[in-house]
């Protein structure tokens, strides 16, 4: 059986009978991938931090008839801020939900590879882990040729005046006042399409020094749910979560 090396996110871990569970990767060399781990959940098992979501791994992988397998793995970064805090615990998953459920198998894509690491870093340190997510999904977008519009109405070239815009998820950006008629869309200020066009044009490493107002989050929230559930063709659980976590804690302010 012919063997070959990886270097991979873990998107997921899926549980299977006797300890045996099914890896999602997001791998540098061969895009997202879907592996056996055999015996990994054993509390004697060396490689159970290797295989935690999250983790960047080198993988040594076995061609298998159905599907590859482990056959030797070494962690080499393991973000250990994000299993000690709820929040960035929660939009780790939602990174590792949009990549899984946006991409195809086997379809290479170094930049995006890269991107998810560093996103992941910096999950890690930062104290913002919401616009961290944000700077993410937009990124992601941008890398997967879905990048919005953000500069004149994508719809008829025209400008886009006033305080209050419009952002239609369908159309891939904002919209004028007339061409709003008849498209679904969120309207949001102004100021919210500047902060997403900086998130858009900035390092992730740079973001921290960006402050967000409260209305401007919750607007660009808004946006991205939309504009994410048109790609994905479905609503996004993690966001889904998000949701009842908000509405909970709003009741209980
Ligand atoms: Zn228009």
């Amino acid at each position: 059986m012919k063997l070959y090396k990886v270097l991979a996110v873990v998107l997921n871990s899926r549980e299977m009978r006797d300890a045996h569970r099914i890896l999602t990767l997001f791998s540098k060399q061969q895009g997202k991938i879907r592996v056996m781990a055999h015996g990994v959940t054993k509390p004697t098992s060396r490689k159970r931090g290797a295989v935690q979501p999250f983790s960047v791994t080198d993988f040594l992988l076995r061609q298998g008839r159905d599907m590859d397998s482990i056959s030797e793995c070494e962690g080499r970064e393991f973000f250990p801020g994000l299993w000690t805090d709820l929040d960035k615990l929660l939009y780790a998953g939602h990174i590792a939900e949009l990549v899984d459920a946006l991409t195809m198998d086997g379809n290479p894509h170094e930049s995006l590879f890269v991107n998810i690491m560093n996103t992941l870093r910096e999950l890690d340190k930062t104290a913002d882990p919401e616009l961290v997510a944000r700077w993410f999904e937009l990124r992601l977008m941008a890398l997967l040729g879905y990048l919005p519009d953000l500069t004149g109405c994508v719809n008829c070239g025209g400008e886009v005046n006033g305080l209050k815009v419009n952002f239609s998820a369908q159309a891939g950006g904002l919209v004028c006042a007339s061409c709003a008629f008849g498209v679904e869309s969120v309207s949001c200020n102004r100021g919210t399409v500047a902060v997403m066009d900086t998130l858009l044009n900035w390092d992730i490493d740079k973001i921290n020094r960006l402050r967000v107002t409260q209305p401007a989050r919750s607007q660009m929230y808004s946006i991205m749910r939309e504009y994410l559930q048109w790609h994905m063709e479905k609503q996004s659980r993690s966001m889904q979560f998000m949701d009842k976590l908000n509405s909970f804690s709003s009741v209980h302010k």
